[in-house]
């Protein structure tokens, strides 16, 4: 500031001498010559201060361009990696309440149920529509996946859920597989090995089987066709305290995510008791289906991992060039999808 504040008074000092001297020109053609540099002194000042104030803004421009694409994609990872976790809970919710017969691990049917909603679900064209929004979900586990092998900690093989790199492989698998036609980049964007890609078609028709299955022969009326005898879906919100609580809080409740959930759970299922979600402070980054209570419990550090992970993302977005974005042809095809709106949920212990 000072620098340009300095330019700026040499150049109105200049000016004012400029003034005289022109006066006196016709007199004398040294006094001209001098004058005509003194001229040429100023106008390359001028032109100086200009370009530096204009490349100072342009990069303020840059800047502030930046830092609200980051917000934005901050706010899109966030509230895509919230809609899968709370769909894959309601597939917990409608496994027990409901008991539909379940072939292999429940976990890795809430996690297809999810995937499966998430892609019927309606998704903002301008903001990449549901491949951007899956994208996030996939390469969330992804990087939980990287940070666990960095940590050097214990790959849990054991566990209910699959590791977190097959949970990856999963997601992108069955958004390939929903369009292989129109989806290729994404096999290549994806790092999907061929011996796998080959077959999502197959695995995707599957997913789509049971998922027709689920909302037609367990939905027990139309969309919309809600009457009081219907057990209720509620959603509660405890104040969020943590570190950005208040933002995350926020872009949940505008995003209205949960509400609309909740509503489609209500109206789509008959479930015989009420069923609370509820967002609120617990130790751990963490999303579960408590049988008992009949709540799922949503943690607010697991919002906050959330935006941790985005950032994360980000800064390895920038360091290299931009070809991991799964990307579709403009002509994808929605048709062979079902109807609209939906109903299950999401992820449990991450
Ligand atoms: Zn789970």
């Amino acid at each position: 500031m000072t620098f340009m504040l300095m330019l700026v008074r040499q150049t109105r000092h200049r000016a004012k001498h400029m003034q005289f001297s022109m006066g006196i020109r016709n007199y004398s053609g040294l006094l001209g010559r001098r004058l005509r540099r003194l001229v040429g002194v100023v106008l390359v000042t001028a032109i100086a201060s200009l370009s530096l104030a204009s490349s100072l803004s342009a990069k303020n421009a840059i800047r502030k361009v930046n830092k609200e694409a980051q917000e934005q994609y901050e706010r899109l990872f966030v509230l895509a990696n919230t809609e899968f976790t709370l769909l894959h809970e309601i597939a917990h919710v409608i496994i027990w309440e409901k008991n539909p017969p379940i072939f292999g691990r429940e976990e890795d049917a809430a996690d297809t149920i999810a995937v499966m909603a998430q892609m019927m679900l309606p998704a903002d064209p301008k903001a990449g529509g549901e491949i951007r929004k899956l994208q996030a979900v996939a390469d969330g586990w992804k990087l939980e996946w990287q940070l666990v092998q960095e940590d050097d900690l214990e790959n849990a093989y054991w566990d209910l859920h699959s590791l977190e790199i097959q949970r990856y492989y999963n997601i992108a698998c069955l958004v390939y597989g929903a369009d292989p036609e129109n989806r290729t980049d994404i096999v290549t964007a994806a790092q999907l090995p061929t011996d796998r890609a080959e077959w999502c078609h197959e695995e995707y028709a599957l997913a789509k089987r049971a998922m027709d299955w689920l909302m037609t022969k367990l939905t027990d009326s139309p969309v919309g066709a809600f009457t009081s005898q219907h057990a209720n879906v509620t959603v509660s919100y405890a104040r969020n305290t943590t570190l950005e609580g208040e933002k995350l809080d926020t872009w949940l409740r505008e995003s209205g995510i949960a509400e609309r959930l909740a509503e489609a759970l209500m109206r789509r299922f008959d479930l015989p008791r009420d069923i609370e979600i509820s967002f609120e402070s617990c130790p751990f980054p963490n999303a579960a289906w408590d049988v008992k209570t009949a709540k799922i419990q949503f943690c607010h550090a697991l919002l906050n991992r959330f935006l941790y992970l985005a950032r994360e993302l980000s800064r390895e977005r920038n360091e290299s060039a931009d070809n991991s974005v799964w990307k579709a042809a403009a002509h994808t095809t929605t048709s062979g999808k079902p109807g609209n709106s939906s109903t299950i949920n999401a992820r449990s212990p991450r």
